[in-house]
C-alpha cells in the first residue's frame, strides 16, 4: 500500500522544497507515494490523515503554531525538513524577527538536515520514507571525510579572525591544502554533522554548520571547541554561529 504524504512550509525560502521536487527521484517519489497535501504544487489546501509529513521552513509566525499542531495531530510521523525546520536555520539571524525550530512546538520524529538537503542525502532519505523505514543520518563529523582533514592543526591556540574568507581569497581544495583553521577562517567542521559532500569546501568556503550538530551536547561541544582558539573581537561578538544551527538542541524536543 502507497504511503501516504503531506508536504508543506513554514518560513522559509522554499529552497528544501525546490530541492525535493529536482531531484531526479521525484517523478518516482510520486508515483510510490499518495500525495495528500502539498500547497506547492496542488490547490486541496485541506489537511488530511497521512503517514508522513514533512515540513519545511522556521516559525516565525503566531499562526503557525497552529497550522503545525494540526499537521501533528493527523501524522503518523512527522520530520523536520532542512536546517531552518531542524535548527531555525538563516532567520534565526535576524535581530527582528522570531524564529524557532518546529521541535519546539511539536514532537518530531526526526530530521532531514541542509540547506537546502543535498540530493544525495535527501534521495537516501526518501527511499528510507518511501519504505518505512528509519532515517539514519551520519554519525561523524565534517573532518572525518573532509578532503583539507589531513591538514587539521593538531597545536591548536591559533588566531580564528573570520567566519569566511574574502571573494579574493578563496581558494578550492585543489589550489590550497591547507584546512581554514590553518588560515585562521573558523570552520565547523569538527562540531557538524557529515553528509553533504564538503560542498562549500569543495567551492573554497569554509562548513557553516548547516547540516547541524553531529552530537546532542552540541551547545557544550561547541563552546570546548570555540575554546580552543584565540578568537578575534568580531568573532567573539557574533551570535549567528549559535543560533542558525542549534535551537533545537538549546529548546526544543530533539
Ligand atoms: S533550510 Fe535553507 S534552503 Fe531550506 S528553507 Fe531554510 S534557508 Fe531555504
Ligand atoms: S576544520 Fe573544516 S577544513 Fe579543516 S578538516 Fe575539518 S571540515 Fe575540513
Amino acid at each position: 500500500m502507497k504511503l501516504r504524504f503531506l508536504i508543506t512550509s513554514l518560513t522559509s525560502c522554499t529552497g528544501c522544497i525546490t530541492a525535493l521536487i529536482s531531484l531526479d527521484i521525484f517523478p518516482q517519489f510520486l508515483e510510490r507515494t499518495k500525495i495528500e497535501h502539498f500547497p506547492f504544487i496542488f490547490d486541496n489546501l485541506n489537511i488530511k490523515e497521512c503517514d508522513i509529513a514533512l515540513v519545511e521552513g522556521c516559525v516565525s509566525e503566531k499562526n503557525q503554531i497552529k497550522y503545525l499542531h494540526e499537521i501533528r495531530k493527523n501524522a503518523k510521523k512527522l520530520y523536520a525538513f532542512g536546517t531552518c525546520a531542524a535548527f531555525g536555520g538563516i532567520l534565526s539571524l535576524s535581530n527582528k524577527k522570531e524564529a524557532y525550530p518546529i521541535s519546539k512546538f511539536v514532537d518530531v520524529d526526526g530530521v532531514i538536515p541542509g540547506c537546502p538537503p543535498p540530493a544525495i542525502l535527501l534521495g537516501n532519505c526518501l527511499l528510507k520514507l518511501v519504505e518505512n523505514k528509519k532515517l539514519k543520518l551520519n554519525l561523524k563529523n565534517m573532518c572525518s571525510t573532509c578532503p583539507l582533514s589531513n591538514q587539521v592543526p593538531l597545536g591548536l591556540s591559533l588566531t580564528i579572525k573570520k567566519i569566511k574568507p574574502r571573494n579574493d581569497e578563496i581558494q578550492f581544495p585543489e589550489e590550497n591544502l591547507s584546512c581554514f583553521l590553518n588560515d585562521e577562517i573558523l570552520c565547523l567542521g569538527p562540531v557538524t554533522r557529515d553528509g553533504c559532500d564538503h560542498l562549500c569546501i569543495h567551492y573554497g568556503l569554509p562548513c557553516e554548520g548547516c547540516l547541524g550538530p553531529v552530537s546532542k551536547d552540541f551547545t557544550s561541544n561547541f563552546i570546548n571547541f570555540l575554546s580552543l582558539f584565540n578568537l578575534s573581537k568580531d568573532l567573539r561578538k557574533y551570535k549567528g554561529i549559535y543560533n542558525r544551527f542549534s535551537k533545537s538542541l538549546l529548546g526544543g524536543k530533539i
